[in-house]
């Protein structure tokens, strides 16, 4: 069970103190804490790898549900605290690393001693995210084709929204896209600021994405799509045909403007009312018209 009260007296006995610098919220609630451990439908056989474990509100009820739990924690502060609240887990192991650069297939393998890259197993992944690395974290995972299923994650509300947003929301934008391409995310739940100790500055949601198994648009080339997509938002305001042509992209009018005509989008339109697949048939159309 987890309280403030009990936060508190392992942050006096081992000697820490939050760090905001790394996004350190920890959990008090245990009715938010089942939801979430709710929303990825755990199961024994199940592999869940768990960024930034903190002091373990997450990933006691996870391993309590789950196989195993491979839990990722970059602060080094943290470990010896956590491995006292986790100690009567055995299906729970500890990594000292960053989020941002651990080979998540790799190390799924090497713990497990089973096969989890691209032709194995699928896992899952939980984290209650530091709002700091919410996206390059999320892109990361998404981008890098690392073999999981689900992606259970609680970060800002705001971003959340960005996640699930629709074209022509003010939401909308180049993260929405790159992350509808490659999963489908639903806004679960909201939670809010005070379940957190210490408590920020923001609201947060729970938000489960479901990677696709294969993304959800066809391109002969994703790091044109991608750089199109940036291109357009960079501009928001602007028509596509001058957000694309004044742009880092190197792409001229006139190929501009056959490329957004063959793909039947009109050159007035902005980046916010264009579906991914609209954006996946431009790629293609401006590569064509390119070569
Ligand atoms: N899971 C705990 C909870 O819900 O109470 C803690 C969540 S707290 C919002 C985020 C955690 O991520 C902190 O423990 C922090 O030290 C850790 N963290 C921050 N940056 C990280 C990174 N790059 N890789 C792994 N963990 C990170």
């Amino acid at each position: 069970m987890i309280s403030p009260a009990a936060i508190r007296n392992i942050m006096q006995s081992h000697g820490i103190s939050c760090r905001k610098s790394l996004g350190q919220n920890f959990l008090i609630d245990n009715n938010i804490v089942r939801k979430i451990i709710a929303s990825a439908d755990l199961t024994e056989s199940d592999l869940v790898v768990e960024i930034g474990p903190g002091l373990g509100a997450l990933t006691t009820e996870i391993a309590h549900r789950a196989g195993k739990v491979i839990a990722v924690e970059l602060d080094r502060g943290l470990l010896a605290a956590l491995s006292e609240i986790l100690s009567g887990l055995p299906n729970v192991e500890m990594i000292l690393g960053d989020a941002l650069k651990i080979d998540f297939d790799r190390l799924a393998g090497e713990r497990t001693g089973e096969e989890y890259g691209s032709t194995g197993k699928k896992y899952k992944l939980m984290a209650n995210l530091p709002y700091y690395i919410t996206s390059p974290v999320l892109m990361r995972l998404l981008l890098g084709r690392f073999n999981i299923s689900i992606i259970v994650i609680m970060i800002q509300v705001e971003v959340a929204e960005r996640l699930a947003a629709a074209p022509g929301s003010k939401a909308y934008g180049a993260l929405s896209l790159a992350v509808q391409y490659f999963a489908k995310p639903e806004i679960l739940f909201r939670v809010p600021r005070t379940v957190f100790y210490p408590e920020p500055g923001v609201d947060s949601a729970v938000v489960r994405l479901t990677v696709r198994p294969e993304p959800a648009a066809v391109v002969c080339d994703e790091n044109m799509l991608f750089n199109i997509i940036r291109s357009a938002f960079g501009k928001r305001r602007k028509t596509l045909l001058n957000s694309l042509t004044g742009s880092a992209l190197g792409i001229d009018r006139d190929t501009c403007l056959s490329g957004l005509r063959n793909a039947g989008i009109d050159p007035g339109r902005r980046a916010e009312t264009l579906s991914l697949a609209e954006f996946a048939s431009l790629t293609n159309s401006i590569i064509e018209a390119n070569s």
